[in-house]
């Protein structure tokens, strides 16, 4: 499957409620650069380790309550501690029903979310498949040198 999942975002002012769909959401280290966000090797070679911070930012594929499609949600580790503490040890966070809201006015202000239940018969898309689908956004607009640890290539 080539197809890449829209990103649905958590507006100031009201809650977006949603049934988590992925099995666990799957996160990245990433570093903000040329007003772009872009993928931390998460090895010593990274070349904007040096350059910026690295952010953790999570993706869970979700389903809003107001509609049958599927999108990615951006998550922040302290929603990562509300989603386990929801759970309550199940081994999958598939159904996990989720209002999300920002704490602010601004587009970009923290996250929060409060878990209220569990929904059974919400198929459950792999952490494979999610992590597919979030390696899939962050597919370079522009060519930029990819360190491997083989001899560089470009890649874009
Ligand atoms: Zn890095």
């Amino acid at each position: 499957m080539r197809v890449v999942m829209p990103i649905i975002r958590v507006r100031p002012g009201s809650p977006l409620k949603v049934v988590i769909r992925s099995a666990c959401w799957y996160g990245r280290i990433t570093h903000y650069v040329n007003k772009r966000t872009v993928l931390c090797t998460e090895e010593a070679d990274c070349e904007f380790c040096g350059q910026t911070i690295g952010l953790w930012k999570g993706f869970a594929v979700v389903r809003a309550f107001s509609s049958e499609r599927l999108a990615l949600l951006s998550i922040t580790p302290p929603v990562v501690n509300t989603l386990l503490a929801g759970m309550k040890g199940r081994p999958s966070a598939a159904g996990l029903t989720v209002a999300f809201r920002r704490v602010g006015a601004r587009l970009n202000a923290p996250l929060t979310c409060e878990t209220f239940g569990y929904r059974e018969g919400e198929p459950e898309v792999s952490i494979e498949e999610t992590r597919s689908y979030v390696e899939r956004i962050f597919r370079p607009k522009r060519s930029f040198t990819l360190y491997t640890g083989m001899p560089q290539k470009k890649i874009g």
